[in-house]
């Protein structure tokens, strides 16, 4: 059988993935990688004398691809779930408060819930209880996820529970975020009813009911030894005799098209911008969409604290600090308490993320400033009494794609035009309908079989 020749341009989870499904149809693949290392957003590296997830530290558990990937690369056996139960804690007023039970991304789904903290006022518990007899919110032409929750609950709600889980995921400001693109199930809800908090607890109870015994299953894998291993295991398949030929090219930035005339097809599983640049001689309508893609950067400071020299040791895998009180730090996961695999009797491991969509402060900061900064921000929740044992700081530069209001046009756009302009380009990656893992290896997977497809 005749093969195709596909180059695959980026060397992160989604191309990879591509990669790898090309090359076990039968057909061979060069990747072409800029950096001289794989992975790209995912990442281990060490923090003392253990390699640590710079990036990514788990995926969801209940979407197909990141399990069945795990699986295809042998590694399913070695999936962990974060210790059970996994509550996190919102700090307000230098207090830790517990994220209540039952909501869905910080969204209420019932309001007996606000009994269980004191996180939200009295004035914005009756704030949010407006959601039932407030008339139907006109979310169309996609409005932001902000813009639909503050009508709907109120601003104290929105700050103090919704941004801090849904804004932290996409280090997104959810004022500027796509409530189709960025929470499409808040967008369900918001078509099928009025209250967005009956609604969401209906779509929970038909979820549950579907789910059944399973709904007792995992929601989050990660793998000890880092999330990375999903790289290494994708990398060392595709460098192994598989049913076609492999080339993995590190340190091999494609800076134009024309380099890759003698490949059949072409994946770009590149972010935004760097697509944009590709398809800009060619595609200009393409690059025109892809090129308003904004991305946020993201700042992370891992700790190993000796365990006696941080008070209290968090029984939760960590605290959000919502973006209305103005601290750098946006988050500090307690790594050693989420993982048994990162669980060490004499010290703890924490990592402090700092950097939001439009919030460059922890990039003026030099590594040591950062550090001294985000230690000092939560010392108002924790007592720190030791140095650390050991610290790294990790910069991400431009590392997530901000699905801001009318993103799925843009990329409907983008993805129209390349296919008239460029029918051997699929593209691939965390910049068009989803920033998790799952979807990036969905992208890609995708993407590859659009080609093996059109192969025939
Ligand atoms: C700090 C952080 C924490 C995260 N945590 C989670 C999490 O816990 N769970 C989760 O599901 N997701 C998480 N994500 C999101 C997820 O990791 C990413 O969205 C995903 O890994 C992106 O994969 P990708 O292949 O689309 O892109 P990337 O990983 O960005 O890969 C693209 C690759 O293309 C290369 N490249 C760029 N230009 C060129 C060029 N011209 N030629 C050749 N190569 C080029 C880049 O060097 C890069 O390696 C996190 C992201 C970050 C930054």
């Amino acid at each position: 059988m005749p093969k195709l020749s596909v180059a695959v341009v980026g060397g992160g989870i989604a191309g990879l993935s591509a990669a790898f499904d090309l090359q076990r149809a039968g057909h061979n693949v060069t990747v072409f990688e800029a950096a001289d290392r794989w992975g790209g957003k995912i990442y281990s590296s060490p923090v003392g004398d253990r390699l640590v997830d710079a990036g990514a530290d788990t995926f969801l558990a209940r979407v197909e691809p990141g399990y069945q990937l795990a699986q295809d690369l042998g590694l399913a056996e070695e999936l962990t779930t974060p210790v059970s139960p996994v509550p996190a804690y919102i700090q307000r007023d230098g207090q830790l408060h517990r994220l209540p039970q039952g909501t869905f991304l910080g969204v209420p789904t019932n309001f007996d819930l606000f009994s269980q903290t004191t996180l939200i006022s009295p004035a914005g518990i009756k704030r949010a209880q407006q959601d039932l007899t407030l008339p139907p919110t006109d979310t169309s032409g996609d409005i932001s996820v902000g813009a639909y929750c503050r009508a709907r609950l109120g601003d104290e709600v929105t700050d103090r529970l919704i941004d801090p889980l849904i804004g932290g995921i996409n280090a997104s400001q959810i004022d500027q975020l796509s409530l189709a693109s960025g929470a499409p199930q808040l967008a369900a809800a918001a078509k099928a009813g009025p209250s967005l908090v009956q609604e969401l607890s209906k779509m929970q109870a038909r979820i549950g009911a579907t789910l059944g015994s399973a709904s007792a299953a995992p929601v989050f894998y990660g793998l000890p030894g880092g999330i990375a291993r999903l790289i290494g295991a994708l990398v060392s398949e595709l460098g192994g005799s598989g049913p076609g030929d492999a080339d993995l090219l590190l340190g091999t930035p494609i800076t134009n098209l024309t380099d890759l005339a003698d490949f059949d097809h072409i994946v770009l599983a590149t972010p935004a911008p760097a697509t944009a640049k590709l398809l800009a001689p060619t595609s200009p309508n393409a690059a025109e969409a892809l090129s308003l893609v904004e991305y946020a950067s993201v700042a992370q400071v891992t700790l190993e604290i000796p365990r006696t020299g941080i008070e209290p040791v968090l029984d939760a895998s960590g605290v959000l600090f919502p973006r209305v009180d103005g601290t750098v730090l946006t988050a500090c996961t307690w790594f050693s308490t989420k993982w048994t695999h990162y669980q060490r009797e004499e010290s703890v491991l924490i990592r402090l993320s700092s950097g939001r969509f439009n919030d460059g402060r922890a990039f003026e900061l030099d590594d040591y400033s950062l550090v001294d900064r985000l230690l000092s921000e939560l010392k108002t929740v924790f007592k720190i009494s030791a140095k650390p044992i050991a610290t790294r700081v990790h910069r991400w530069h431009q590392a997530l794609p901000q699905y801001v209001p009318g993103h799925a046009e843009r990329v409907d756009r983008a993805i129209g035009a390349v296919a008239v302009d460029q029918p051997r380009v699929q593209l691939a990656g965390a910049a068009y309908s989803g920033i998790g893992i799952p979807a990036c290896i969905n992208s890609g997977r995708d993407a590859a079989a659009r080609i093996i497809r059109m192969f025939g």
